[in-house]
């Protein structure tokens, strides 16, 4: 029942200079690099759960989450899915 050990935590980066951000998986020891300005990217965020789930699918960060229909991360803020089209439901807690 051990989790898969080999899974990759997956990082929001952010270059500190340019506020440029990417996500990616990160890995210990190495750095990333912003492809366009080479500056380093230090990962601010995590984008994955470290609880193992069914797939490798990305979790919601804090600002986008999950397609129930085509698992694109889209906004929080937006009320259809850009890539299939799906009504998203409302969120709970507004204002
Ligand atoms: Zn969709």
């Amino acid at each position: 029942m051990s989790p898969p050990v080999n899974r990759r935590q997956v990082y929001r980066l952010r270059a500190p200079a340019s506020g440029r951000e990417a996500l990616a998986a990160v890995e210990p020891g190495t750095v990333y690099l912003d492809r366009e300005t080479g500056e380093e990217m230090r990962p601010v965020t995590r984008a994955l759960p470290l609880a193992p789930s069914e797939s490798s699918l990305l979790r919601t960060p804090d600002n986008l989450r999950i397609c129930r229909r085509c698992d694109q991360l889209i906004g929080v803020d937006v009320s259809d899915c850009p890539y299939c089209g799906l009504r998203q439901p409302a969120l709970d807690g507004g204002s």
